[in-house]
């Protein structure tokens, strides 16, 4: 399949117009339609601050290169936020803004661990993830257990009328400690909070699942998955 090359959009009249081409050449066509939906990437704006002649560091993607605690190469010179490029999100920025500002204050803090910084996407239904996919966790040699709950079986989602998705649990085998989790489904964005504490705090499921969640909601979900972890589902 031939893949196209948007080379202009003009929003200036009633309609949007986009010109299009083929991405490996040919003629432009101009397609014409009410509204445009762009989904893009982005990357870090590093240019023109200076960074070059005080010698700070950066990657490959043009980003600031810096340690766990957002220290560049130049003594005193601290970087955060998407200029980093670590994983451009607000509540990434905003975790290292407070490990940097505790470290110059050398003040007690803790290192971010980027793999598991919660990823959110806002669709219908949403979309949550942290942590390893089984095939990251198998690569750093993880042995690994799995574990699916389906929204079809969660009595809150019923009720809302949502019971699309599921929530995966990924555990090391050795202890069950939860190093991954991906859901699709309702609301799923409000269950990151749950399972990166206990990654982050390094609870085994057998431990989570020791924890008593409310009913009905859609967190139980996760204490479902993670049960199926620590032995067996009690509801599927
Ligand atoms: C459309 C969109 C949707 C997003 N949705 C989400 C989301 O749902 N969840 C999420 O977590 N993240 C989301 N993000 C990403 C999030 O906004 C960024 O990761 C976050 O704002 C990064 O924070 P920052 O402080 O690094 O940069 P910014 O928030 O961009 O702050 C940089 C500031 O520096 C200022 N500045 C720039 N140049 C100069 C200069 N020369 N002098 C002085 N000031 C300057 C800018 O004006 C700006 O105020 C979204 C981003 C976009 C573009």
């Amino acid at each position: 399949m031939t893949s196209t090359k948007v080379e202009s959009i003009d929003d200036s009249g009633d309609k949007v117009k986009v010109t299009v081409s083929p991405a490996d050449g040919g003629d432009s066509k101009v397609l014409e339609t009410d509204k445009v939906m762009q989904a893009i990437g982005f990357k870090p704006r590093t240019e023109g601050f200076g960074l070059e002649a005080a010698g700070v560091e950066l990657t490959d993607r043009g980003a600031i290169e810096i340690d766990g605690r957002g220290r560049t190469n130049v003594d005193g010179v601290y970087a955060i936020g998407d200029v980093t490029a670590k994983l451009m999100l607000a509540h990434t920025a905003e975790a290292q803004g407070i490990v940097a500002a505790e470290t110059i204050a050398d003040a007690e803090t803790m290192e971010i661990e980027y793999d598991f910084i919660p990823r959110a996407t806002y669709c219908h239904p949403q979309i949550a993830s942290m942590g390893y996919t089984e095939e990251q966790a198998k690569e750093r040699g993880h042995e690994i257990k799995v574990a699916k709950f389906p929204f079809a079986a969660n009595g809150k989602a019923a009720g809302l009328g949502e019971t699309v998705g599921f929530v995966k649990v990924i555990a090391d085998a050795e202890h069950n400690e939860i190093i991954g989790a991906h859901m699709i489904g309702p609301d799923v964005t409000e269950l990151l909070p749950v399972l990166n504490l206990a990654q982050r705090w390094d609870l085994t499921a057998d431990e989570v699942s020791r924890s008593i969640f409310a009913h009905p909601t859609l967190g139980e979900s996760v204490k479902e998955a993670v049960h199926g972890i620590a032995g067996h589902m009690i509801n599927f």
